[in-house]
């Protein structure tokens, strides 16, 4: 048996990544050894090898947290998962699972939790550690292609419906029609809204007709606001793209009593609101960050039911810095997803 594994590195904040051999990991109590067969390719992935954000990884460590694999080996202690299971490894990677948001269902805003490819190797390697407890099984009528971007793009846009509380009828708005955008407006749609997709691409555009948008804005000619005001205004605005004007306008798109939703993280992220607006229109803001495992449960079994498409290209582990250009330019078509 090996002992070792190829996994993409960041030496140091800002770098190119690095394929390195590794040791093998051991899994200890609680944990599994999964051995990956994809992990998915999100934005957070590259503000965490560049150090983007106020809380900064610590290098070198492996992204990744789109991962989709079979647990291999099982540590010491009672395990609920097995040897053969398909599981996912999502950015919750564990949390205390006693303070007071584990023990109301937001475990998500656990302050003692880790993170998949951030406070822990992730994903991009031929095998990684899980916590057994957060390695939500994945349904074996779903792909591993496919499942990778559920684990992120998935989840985290369906807990944004979800918050959002969308009722049927109701006119939502996504801006960033990417790896997110795509799988938000079918959840969108899942839950009876009119979607307006709103992106700066043609294909983006396209893929939003073609997922179902009910209405298309392109951001580069309209006045995205006035276009969407014309329609009547916004219920509900998912903000998804990397760019604070982005979430500007997903503001003022809104009508009265509208709800803006806010999911990516521009690294320079500030936003001015206007009070008056505001309290007149009883507008609220609300921060959405990813979903739990029971959200991701539903993830999975919403596309096992046939109910979501993921649109996803692959590439080898050796393209990893080739990848991330190609994701940083908008040459993807919604989603890159690794295959091992
Ligand atoms: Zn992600
Ligand atoms: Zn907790």
């Amino acid at each position: 048996m090996t002992t070792t594994m190829r996994a993409a590195v960041v030496p140091a904040l800002g770098a190119r990544l690095e394929i390195r051999d590794l040791p093998k990991p051991v899994p200890g109590p609680g944990q599994v050894l999964v051995r990956m067969e994809t992990c998915g390719i999100c934005h957070t992935d590259i503000h965490a090898a560049r150090g983007d954000w106020p809380v900064k990884p610590q290098p070198p460590f492996v992204p990744g947290h789109e991962g989709v694999g079979i647990v291999e080996e099982v540590g010491h202690g009672d395990a609920v998962r097995r040897p053969d299971d398909r599981v996912s490894i999502a950015w919750l990677g564990s949390a205390c699972g006693r303070c007071r948001y584990c023990v109301s269902g937001h475990e998500t805003l656990c302050e003692a939790q880790q993170n998949s490819g951030y406070s822990t190797d992730g994903g991009w390697a031929e095998y990684a550690l899980a916590d057994e407890r957060f390695a939500v099984p994945v349904p074996s009528i779903v792909s591993p292609v496919d499942a990778a971007p559920l684990t992120c793009a998935g989840v985290t846009t369906f807990a944004a419906v979800k918050n959002a509380h969308v009722s049927p009828g109701e006119r939502v708005g996504v801006f960033g029609v990417g790896g997110l955008g795509h799988l938000a407006i079918q959840y969108a749609l899942i839950s009876g809204a009119i979607v307006v997709g709103v992106d700066v691409e043609d294909a983006k555009l396209a893929l939003a007709t073609e997922l179902g948008a009910d209405v298309v804005v392109d951001a580069r000619d309209d006045d995205p606001v006035e276009a969407i005001r014309d329609l009547g205004g916004l219920d509900v605005a998912i903000a998804l793209a990397t760019s604070s004007e982005s979430f500007e306008q997903a503001f003022r798109a809104l009508r009265r009593g509208g709800r803006l939703i806010c999911v990516a993280l521009p690294a320079d992220g500030t936003m001015q609101l206007p009070i008056f607006d505001t309290v007149l229109g009883g507008l609220s803001v609300i921060g959405s960050i990813v979903g739990t495992r029971a959200d991701l449960a539903d993830v999975f079994d919403l596309h096992a039911a046939g109910r979501t498409r993921v649109i996803a290209r692959t590439r080898k582990l050796d393209e990893i810095n080739e990848a991330i250009d190609d994701v940083l330019a908008g040459r993807v078509p919604a989603r890159l997803v690794l295959e091992f």
